[in-house]
């Protein structure tokens, strides 16, 4: 997957959905253009603390180039973003910042925990270190490593374009979700 990642240095060009198409026309579903226009558009917030974030930063750079895949405009305001990007040490007292973060976001609204620290505290077993981000917010996809590599990093920004791609229009309004956001306090 790693090799697949770097191979991809040009842009692509987003395949259509599924649809029918004849002389002058083309019809698909509008969950699936919207999915299409979610995917190739995340606008990341990165909420870096420690060293993944300078992994981030590589990510971001010429060589990786996120910008491939459609998330280089970074958003430090959670209302204009849509994929909440967690790198770094988290101390419980940052715990209420990130948590705001995210409830400041818009729906739909994916989050990636990049690295051991945010996924679990990693090596800071102490009583200051929050032990993993999903403790105060639900985490869509982590990212193992410490630090993990661009690549990886960017193999899980692929993984939410997945799930950005096909998530139904009803997921956010299902008894289901808001069922896992009450779980979290949140409403
Ligand atoms: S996972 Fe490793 S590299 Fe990332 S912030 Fe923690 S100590 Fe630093």
């Amino acid at each position: 997957m790693a090799k697949e990642i770097i191979k991809r240095t040009k842009p692509e060009i987003a395949k259509s959905p599924d649809g029918l198409e004849g002389p002058g026309f083309f019809a698909t579903k509008l969950e699936d253009v919207v999915g299409l226009a979610r995917k190739n558009s995340l606008w990341p917030l990165p909420f870096a603390t420690s060293c993944c974030g300078i992994e981030f930063m590589a990510t971001m750079a010429s060589h990786y180039d996120l910008g491939r895949f459609g998330s280089e405009r970074l958003s430090f305001s959670p209302r204009q973003a849509d994929m909440l990007m967690v790198m770094g040490t988290i101390a419980k007292k940052m715990g209420p910042t990130l948590r705001q973060v995210y409830e400041q976001m818009a729906e739909p609204r994916w989050v990636l925990s990049v690295g051991a620290c945010a996924s679990s505290g990693g090596i800071f077993d102490t009583y200051s270190v929050l032990q993993g981000i999903d403790k105060i917010i639900p985490v869509d996809v982590y990212v193992p490593g410490c630090p993990p590599r661009p690549e990886q990093i960017l193999e899980g920004v692929l993984k939410i374009q997945e799930m950005a791609q096909n998530e139904s229009f009803r997921r956010r309004e299902s008894e289901e979700y808001k069922r896992m956001l009450n779980s979290y306090g949140i409403e």
